[in-house]
């Protein structure tokens, strides 16, 4: 392991949707409550770690972002300008100057934490497949199994447009199922259960004590899938009941994947053998796709 891949520095964040309270009220907690954040910082050794609450007025309003959505700013080629073209272009920029730059990186990890009105469990999101996160991905399991791994790395890390890119290892915790502007109990033990685990991880890292060989298995991101749509460009069909809440589950060729208003169902007729996820994800609705395809694979 070369000396440059240790973790010093990490910056956890939340709020960069204003409206997923999990990872809202966890960093409001680790930044205000002594035996909350003491509860995570035994396992950081030596690991600097600030907490932030990225888009404030979104937060504020309880609404996902004011203008655009924020995660999706962070291009170097949206970042190489002085002044944004709105609100959340203008954030990134700012915090971009504050955290980053994404050109050459001051932190060493970016945690982003999300959640996701979608039945995918408590997921994390990796936009690599080195050693280093291949580790992480084992021991996240192997401390939590009932994890799920997301394999982000159809595009080179720094052509992501996350937030979390700004880092020079970055990655998002992404868990569900909860709507958007309330907390479940559930999502915010399993956020703060997952965010734990990436620092005691990441302190075993670092004293070169993590080395485990047994595979897990986890799942690449393919492709998003559209609803179908009537000539007016209105959705012609819902979610299949059969396939609502199936996160992560086997969907084969001749399987429901659609139900149109008239009663009819759509069988999927794409890819065989592929893991839907994000099913239903409110803040895709309007953008009309459906869900996110992922291959199983094993890391
Ligand atoms: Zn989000």
């Amino acid at each position: 392991m070369a000396e440059d891949t240790a973790i010093k520095r990490i910056l956890i964040t939340a709020g960069t949707h204003g409206n997923e309270m999990s990872g809202i009220e966890y960093v409001k907690n680790l930044q205000t409550n002594e035996n909350i954040a003491s509860a995570l910082l035994p396992a950081a050794n030596g690991i600097d770690i600030e907490f932030v609450l990225v888009n404030e007025l979104a937060i504020k309003r309880r609404i996902r972002y004011v203008e655009e959505d924020l995660n999706r700013q962070f291009s170097l080629e949206k970042l190489s300008v002085l002044s944004g073209e709105n609100l959340e272009h203008q954030l990134a920029i700012e915090f971009n100057m504050a955290f980053g730059p994404k050109r050459k990186p001051t932190r060493d990890l970016v945690i982003d934490i999300h959640n996701t009105t979608s039945n995918m469990g408590a997921t994390l999101i990796i936009l690599q497949a080195d050693e280093f996160h291949q580790q992480m991905a084992r021991y996240v399991k192997q401390h939590m199994p009932e994890a799920i791994i997301l394999i982000e790395d159809q595009i080179p890390y720094q052509k992501h447009a996350y937030l979390c890119t700004v880092g020079k290892k970055g990655l998002m915790i992404e868990v569900g199922p909860q709507p958007q502007g309330v907390l479940r109990p559930a999502a915010y033990l399993q956020t703060e259960l997952m965010t734990q685990l990436i620092v005691s991880f990441c302190d075993l890292w670092n004293k070169k004590l993590v080395d485990i060989q047994q595979e897990v298995e986890a799942y690449r991101l393919s492709e998003e899938v559209s609803f179908p749509l009537n000539s007016n460009n209105c959705k012609q069909a819902m979610i299949h009941p059969a396939l609502q809440n199936k996160d992560f589950q086997l969907l084969k060729k001749g399987m429901p994947a659609f139900l149109t208003f008239e009663g009819e169902n759509i069988d999927w007729n794409g890819e065989d053998d592929v893991y839907p996820h994000f099913i239903g994800e409110a803040a895709y609705y309007h953008l009309d796709i459906a869900f996110a395809l992922a291959k199983r694979t094993s890391l």
